[in-house]
């Protein structure tokens, strides 16, 4: 593990840096790269900040994110990665890496594979942004309102707006100091991330609610979205991303899952959790990861093969198999 001092030590000692998240970018991804590639810009740095699919369309109200590109626009000293778990989902082209600078890995997952030259890599927060935070107070930079609001953005997506387990007083303390310092509007970041929906997307998770079922007494709920569907209704996936908290939403269910068939064969899970079921471990089992109450995989298997196998690993965690690595032993380990 690098810590503080040393990152800041690289970062006030190079110039020229290519900042990247993960794959699929979510609200920590774009807010986490955002503030700390404005920040070192402010600070006069070199910075490309890249994101090659583009910035998803509902974090574009974020001031600055016409400032990332596809790809990068210059050769790096070094290249940071931020809230992402693995060098595999780094959505970074590959001839970023030909250029040998190291690699500085920022994040907040459980499964992060360590996969930096160094490593600033802290599960106990609630989101990279708050990492972020961290750093640009500790290295003296300059915030200001657009950082403050993409901060804000990564913290408050990641905590699902202040509610799950990961809502901290450190989380509450840091927002209300970025709202109180730079007067930024929460009710405007709510309402760009949650309620500039398009009619299509909710007719979709119309559909997509139906098919909602339980498994395992109850305590397992799953839902599938087809390419049908998906066809049917053209929404961006990232408009997807919260469909899946409806299967947690249900009285006594212990593991939510979302099934979207992404290909032929190929079948994007997203798996949610209450109380001690741990679901970046059963990802884990499929080649995924993420944290204890949130966590994906991909499986290469059509949509209802990739179904079964995801409900027979839960018939066997529930049977008991030696799978039963709580979340609770989880936090005893670290
Ligand atoms: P989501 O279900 O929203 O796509 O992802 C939930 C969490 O799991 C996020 O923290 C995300 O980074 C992580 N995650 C999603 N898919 C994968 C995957 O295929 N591999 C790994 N390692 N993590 C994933
Ligand atoms: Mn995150």
């Amino acid at each position: 593990m690098t810590g503080r001092e040393e990152i800041l030590h690289l970062l006030a000692k190079y110039h020229r840096f290519i900042l990247g998240c993960h794959l699929h970018p979510d609200g920590d991804a774009i807010g986490s790269l955002l503030a700390l590639g404005l920040a070192l810009e402010t600070a006069g740095k070199d910075v490309a900040m890249v994101v090659p699919g583009g910035v998803p369309v509902i974090y574009r109200f974020l001031e600055g994110t016409e400032k990332i590109l596809p790809a990068p626009s210059l050769t790096p000293e070094v290249i940071i990665a931020l809230d992402c778990a693995d060098r595999e989902r780094l959505l970074l082209p590959e001839t970023v890496f030909a250029s040998g600078a190291p690699v500085i890995n920022i994040d907040h997952h459980l499964s992060n594979s360590m996969f930096g030259d160094f490593n600033h890599v802290f599960p106990e927060a609630a989101a990279t942004g708050e990492i972020v935070h961290d750093l640009l107070i500790g290295g003296g930079f300059a915030l200001d309102k657009r950082i403050a609001e993409a901060i804000y953005t990564a913290v408050a997506t990641d905590t699902g707006f202040f509610r799950f387990s990961n809502t901290s007083g450190r989380v509450f303390a840091l927002a209300a100091g970025l709202v109180a310092t730079y007067g930024i509007s929460p009710s405007r970041i709510a309402e760009e991330v949650y309620e500039e929906r398009s009619y299509d997307s909710l007719r979709l998770l119309g559909e997509v609610l139906s098919t909602l079922r339980l498994a395992e007494d109850g305590k397992v709920a799953w839902m599938a979205m087809s390419r049908q569907l998906m066809v049917l209704y053209p929404v961006p996936l990232e408009e997807t991303e919260n469909f899946v908290n409806s299967t947690i939403s249900i009285r006594g269910v212990e593991v939510g899952l979302f099934f979207k068939e992404v290909g032929p064969e190929e079948t994007k899970v997203s798996w949610r959790s209450k109380i001690a079921v741990d679901v970046s471990r059963l990802a884990a089992h499929f080649g995924g990861g993420g944290h204890a109450r949130a966590a994906g995989c991909t499986i290469k298997a059509p949509l209802a093969q990739a179904i079964d196998q995801v409900l027979l690993l839960l018939r066997e965690y529930y049977a008991g198999a030696g799978l039963k690595n709580t979340a609770e032993e989880e936090r005893e380990r670290v």
